[in-house]
């Protein structure tokens, strides 16, 4: 593996429709959280963000969007809430 990094900027408005098709990938977390949010706009964020986030690295990594797990445990804390 090379050290290249590798950004992707996803524009939310042209992919709202498309992610929430896909969200069949989303874990039962992202699942739960989704539906914890109050505001679409907030909502419709994360599934965009979760979803384009899944689908690259599933196709750089050779594997299922959906089989892909992310440890969003904050150490400061104890909770699940940081980044993945
Ligand atoms: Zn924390």
């Amino acid at each position: 593996m090379d050290d290249s990094i590798l950004v992707v900027k996803a524009v939310l408005g042209p992919l709202r429709s498309w992610a929430a098709t896909q969200t069949h990938v989303l874990s039962a977390a992202e699942q739960s959280r989704t539906d914890r949010y109050r505001f679409d706009r907030d909502r419709s964020r994360f599934v965009v963000s979760r979803v384009v986030l899944r689908t690259v690295l599933g196709r750089y990594l050779s594997l299922d969007a959906g089989g892909i797990a992310f440890d969003d445990w904050c150490y400061r804390c104890s909770r699940h809430h940081a980044k993945p």
